[in-house]
């Protein structure tokens, strides 16, 4: 099938915070391409405060009022179970999650209140375990799912006046590339996307110029792709926005390897700092260096200058 085709009949795709900005175009999407989709937005503010069902219900009205299959849940993400029961209830089943319920309560790190922190937490991290949590038992039992969680560059980048947000953003890459582990042998994929995109949340920071390159519409295909069942794409994170996507990895240095022995002195890894921030040789790590090799080449080797 053509990539312009990919399509998602007789599947079940929750997106979380889906009453606006990203969340309602995945949705849309979604829904004109076949899929079943929960709608979920508790309706409150960027910064996580009072609430409604309007914003939901006006993105089910027009899923179907365009020929698609949708229904509105208004939980937070919070209770992920309630939101991910409205997907078995009214389908019968779930293929698909997407995690990109979010809030912002930017402030300095001086200024930040325990609330700041805890509400992004709670959103941000506690929602995305809450509904992966919920959907798991039943991706593991079809041997099929497909999930993505969105993180920012805030995250992976730090970002001034985010420390709250940050944090929980690259949370999720971390819980995420854990559960693409897990999840692989019941075919199980988990995505990470930093996007880029204007809406409520961006609107106040970027000029107009900027926000009319950034439609939301851009970061869409993406994750089409990912979560399609021809995709075999985990344990990833991909940057969209404005029209462009890339995959994001790590990178280690060369380093320096020292005899493990009292000789390894600060003066030691000093005198080794070349090697150790030494990127000319990088590698594209996937998990912790090799602990055993290191160990083993480690003893080889002479005592180090002090
Ligand atoms: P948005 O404010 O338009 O959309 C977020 C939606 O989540 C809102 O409709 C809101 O009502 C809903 N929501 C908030 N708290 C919820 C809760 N507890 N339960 C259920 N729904 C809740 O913002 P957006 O830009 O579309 O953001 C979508 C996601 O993308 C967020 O996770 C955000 O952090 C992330 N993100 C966006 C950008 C960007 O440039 N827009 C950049 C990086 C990351």
């Amino acid at each position: 099938m053509a990539p312009q085709e990919l399509r998602y009949d007789g599947q079940t795709v929750v997106v979380t915070g889906a009453g606006g900005g990203l969340g309602r175009e995945y949705a849309i999407f979604f829904g004109s391409r076949g899929a079943n989709v929960v709608v979920n937005d508790l309706g409150g503010s960027f910064k996580g405060e009072g609430g409604g069902s309007q914003a939901a219900d006006k993105v089910v009205d027009e899923i179907r009022s365009a020929g698609g299959k949708a229904v509105a849940n208004y939980d937070s993400v919070e209770n992920g179970e309630a939101i991910i029961k409205t997907a078995i209830d009214s389908f019968g089943r779930i293929d698909v999650l997407i995690n990109n319920a979010g809030i912002l309560r930017d402030i300095s790190f001086k200024n930040m209140k325990q609330q700041d922190w805890d509400l992004i937490y709670k959103v941000h991290v506690k929602g995305a375990y809450k509904c992966a949590r919920a959907a798991w038992p039943y991706f593991r039992k079809q041997k099929y799912g497909r999930l993505i969680s969105t993180a920012s560059a805030a995250g992976l980048f730090g970002s001034f006046g985010q420390t709250n947000y940050s944090a929980a953003k690259l949370a999720l890459v971390g819980f995420t590339e854990t559960l693409a582990k897990e999840g692989l042998k019941y075919n199980i994929l988990c995505n990470v996307i930093a996007p880029i995109a204007a809406s409520r949340m961006t609107e106040t920071v970027m000029p107009p110029d900027v926000l009319e390159n950034l439609k939301p519409t851009w970061v869409v295909p993406v994750v089409a792709v990912l979560t399609h069942k021809s995709s075999t794409e985990t344990g990833s994170i991909y940057d969209a926005g404005g029209g462009y996507v890339s995959k994001l990895r790590w990178e280690r240095a060369k380093g320096a390897l020292l005899k493990p022995d009292d000789s390894l002195t600060p003066g030691a890894i000093a005198a080794r700092w070349k090697d150790v921030t030494n990127f000319a040789e990088p590698e594209h790590p996937q998990g912790p260096a090799n602990a055993m090799e290191l160990l083993e080449a480690a003893v080889e080797l002479s005592p180090s200058p002090a």
